[in-house]
């Protein structure tokens, strides 16, 4: 038996890197996956490759700071599906910079996808998890929101600001029986690391104990762990997915 039969699981900015892997994962453990990205075409491409597996997943192009879009979209699938069980907040981006000369957009434009991306998605997701009585919620935050990085204050706060609001959503939503958890990704090889120079990856390489970059799949693996009934006691925490960077 699939551990995530007749599920369905919404992953924000899944048609490529950590995303689609955790949508493949889940689908192919069961879930009906719902890949909501912010172009059509990728969307449709990412839908594609699971369904070519003989998995279940449905897309809509949204984005995720788009409050009246990802309202209509969830209430469809509810409507759809007579209940939604599990929200992956995963869309993220970078605008890197040091602080003495970031841009006000950069600042904002990071903090609104990230975080505030997360808190529309959870608070429009929450009245159909309430209803039922059930739901788990899994933010993807990073490693640079536990510890810092220099060139990276805009990503870092946002990161951290999603790691305090899976522990105030925890709090909040747990007597409804709705789970909230985090994970927190070390240096892990997509599209958003791709273009680092080799100097970078090397010096990320050498202070990682496992001595190596993580791949999207060791991201997904935890997030089938932590969506399933396996973690039916685990709430408001953040679990780092690191080969041992911060410990
Ligand atoms: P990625 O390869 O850049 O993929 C991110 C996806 O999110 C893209 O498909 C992107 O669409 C989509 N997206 C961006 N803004 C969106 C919005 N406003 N609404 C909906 N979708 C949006 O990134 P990744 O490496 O897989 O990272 C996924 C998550 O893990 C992010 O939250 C990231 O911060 C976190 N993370 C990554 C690493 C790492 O090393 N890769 C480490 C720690 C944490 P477009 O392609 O159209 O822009």
């Amino acid at each position: 038996m699939n551990k995530l039969n007749d599920k369905v699981a919404i992953i924000t900015g899944s048609a490529r890197g950590i995303g689609f892997s955790i949508a493949e994962k889940l689908a192919t453990n069961g879930a009906t996956s719902v890949i909501i990205d912010l172009d059509q075409q990728a969307v449709d491409l990412a839908v594609q490759k699971i369904d070519d597996q003989g998995f279940r997943a449905i897309g809509f192009a949204a984005n995720v700071t788009d409050q009246e879009q990802i309202t209509s979209i969830f209430k469809e699938i509810y409507e759809e599906f007579d209940a939604v069980d599990i929200l992956i907040n995963n869309a993220g981006i970078t605008k890197d910079g040091l602080i003495m000369k970031m841009k006000e957009d950069d600042w904002d434009s990071v903090i609104n996808v990230n975080l505030k991306g997360t808190f529309i998605c959870t608070q429009k997701i929450c009245r159909f998890m309430m209803k039922k009585r059930s739901g788990v919620i899994l933010n993807i935050a990073s490693v640079i929101g536990l510890m810092g990085n220099a060139g990276q204050a805009n990503y870092a706060a946002s990161k951290g600001g999603i790691i305090a609001f899976t522990k105030s959503s925890a709090k909040e939503f747990a007597s409804r029986n709705i789970r909230v958890n985090a994970i927190a990704p070390g240096f892990i090889q997509t599209e958003m690391t791709e273009n680092l120079s080799q100097e970078v990856v090397d010096n990320y390489t050498a202070a990682i104990p496992l001595s190596r970059m993580g791949s999207a799949d060791d991201v997904a693996n935890l997030c089938l762990f932590l969506v399933s009934d396996d973690a039916s006691y685990i709430t408001g925490q953040t679990i780092q997915v690191d080969g041992g960077l911060i410990m």
